[in-house]
C-alpha cells in the first residue's frame, strides 16, 4: 500500500532549550506523565512548579523530589506555560475552574493528548496559543530514558497553524523532556487525537484484549487447562510483541518456527478477516464524529457506573485469576 501523507521529524539541533528556559512552566497533575515532565524539565534547568489540589496524594511525592507544589490555580497564575496533565475526563473542569481565570494573552496552554481541544471541550481565550507535546510512551519510560541520556519520541502540534513561535516553543519543551534525542514528529491535533483513540480502541487495548480473551475462552471451553490457555494466549504474547517491537513483523516471523509462520499467513487472516476491517472503519468514524468522546464524557458525568462495572467484570475473569497464580511463580513477571 502507498502512504497519502508524509511527516517531518525534528532532532536536538532543531530545538532551542533557551526558549522554554525563559518561561515559567506549571505542570498540572503529577501522575504518569506529570511526574516525568516535571522532573525532566527541572533537570533541564527549566523553572517548573507542580499544580495539585489540596489533599492530593501525589503532593508528598512531588515535594520529596524537591519540586514546588501549589494549587492548580496558583500554579497557573504564576506561569506563562501551563501543561495540563490531568485525566482527560476531568481536564475541561480543571481548565474552567482553575486555569482559564489565570491565563493572560501571551501565555501558552499545553497538553499531551488533543482529546479536549480537538473535540471543542476546551477553547483557549484569544491571545493564548495552544500546543501539544505527546510522548509516545508512558511517563515512567519518559523519565527513565531521560535519566539514561536517551529519550522517548514525541509528537508536537500547534492549534495556531503556521505560527512558528508556538512550534519553536513546543520543540524546546520536547527537547527539555528528552524527546528530540529520539525524534519529534510534527502532526496536527486532529491526527494525534483520532489516531490515538483509534489505535487504543481497535488495536492496542480493545482489539488485543478481546483477541486474547476469546482465544483463552476457546481453549478452556474445549476442555484444555486454564494454565495451558494462559501460557499460549497471554504469557507468550510478550515474546512475540518484543520481537515485533525490535524488528517488525518480518523479524518476529524469522524467529518463530516455520510451522508457526505458515499458520500465521494461512490462518490469521481467516480469524481477523475483512469484516474486522469494516468494523475498524466504523470505529474510526465513531471517533472522528466526536461520538466516542461525547459518550465517554457523558459516562463520567453519570458517575462512570458502566465503566466501573466493565472494569470489575474484566478483573474477575478466570484468565485473570489463573494468571495471578501462574505469575506468582515467575519472579520475572512482576509489575515494575
Ligand atoms: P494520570 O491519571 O496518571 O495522572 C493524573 C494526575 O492528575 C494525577 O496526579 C492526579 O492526582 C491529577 N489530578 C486529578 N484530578 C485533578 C484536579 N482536579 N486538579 C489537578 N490535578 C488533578 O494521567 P496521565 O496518564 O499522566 O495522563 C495525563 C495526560 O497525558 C492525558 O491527557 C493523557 O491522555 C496524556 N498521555 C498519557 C500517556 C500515558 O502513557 N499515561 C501517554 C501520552 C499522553
Ligand atoms: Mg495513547
Amino acid at each position: 500500500m502507498t502512504a497519502k501523507k508524509s511527516f517531518h521529524v525534528y532532532y536536538e539541533d532543531d530545538a532551542d532549550l533557551q526558549l522554554i528556559r525563559g518561561k515559567k512552566v506549571a505542570i498540572i497533575g503529577y501522575g504518569s506523565q506529570g511526574h516525568a515532565h516535571a522532573l525532566n524539565l527541572r533537570d533541564s534547568e527549566v523553572d517548573v512548579v507542580v499544580g495539585l489540589p489540596d489533599g492530593s496524594k501525589s503532593k508528598a511525592k512531588a515535594e520529596a523530589e524537591g519540586l514546588r507544589v501549589m494549587t492548580p490555580a496558583a500554579a497557573a497564575a504564576q506561569a506563562n506555560v501551563v501543561m495540563l496533565l490531568v485525566p482527560d475526563e476531568v481536564a475541561a473542569k480543571v481548565y474552567q475552574q482553575d486555569i482559564a481565570p489565570n491565563l493572560n494573552p501571551g501565555d501558552h496552554l499545553v497538553c499531551a493528548h488533543g482529546f479536549n481541544f480537538h473535540f471543542g471541550k476546551i477553547q483557549a481565550p484569544a491571545g493564548v496559543n495552544v500546543f501539544l507535546v505527546a510522548p509516545k510512551g508512558p511517563g515512567h519510560m519518559v523519565r527513565r530514558q531521560f535519566t539514561q541520556g536517551k529519550g522517548v519520541p514525541c509528537l508536537v502540534a500547534t492549534l495556531t497553524n503556521g505560527d512558528s513561535t508556538a512550534l519553536n516553543l513546543a520543540l524546546s519543551y520536547a527537547k527539555a523532556i528528552g524527546g528530540t534525542r529520539a525524534g519529534v514528529y510534527e502532526t496536527t491535533f486532529k491526527e494525534e487525537t483520532e489516531t490515538d483513540l483509534f489505535g487504543e480502541q481497535a488495536v492496542l487495548c480493545g482489539g488485543l484484549t478481546s483477541l486474547i480473551q476469546l482465544g483463552f475462552e476457546t481453549l478452556v471451553e474445549n476442555g484444555y487447562s486454564p494454565a495451558m490457555a494462559y501460557f499460549e494466549c497471554v504469557h507468550e504474547m510478550k515474546l512475540i510483541v518484543d520481537l515485533i517491537y525490535e524488528g517488525g513483523l518480518s523479524h518476529m516471523r524469522s524467529s518463530i518456527s516455520n510451522t508457526a509462520e505458515y499458520g500465521d499467513y494461512a490462518v490469521g487472516p481467516k480469524v481477523i478477516d475483512h469484516t474486522v476491517r469494516e468494523r475498524m472503519q466504523k470505529v474510526l468514524e465513531h471517533v472522528q464524529s466526536g461520538k466516542f468522546a461525547n459518550d465517554w464524557l457523558e459516562e463520567n458525568a453519570k458517575g462512570a457506573g458502566q465503566f466501573k462495572a466493565m472494569r470489575a467484570a474484566g478483573a474477575s475473569h478466570l484468565m485473570e485469576t489463573v494468571g495471578q497464580e501462574l505469575r506468582s511463580r515467575m519472579s520475572f513477571a512482576k509489575p515494575q
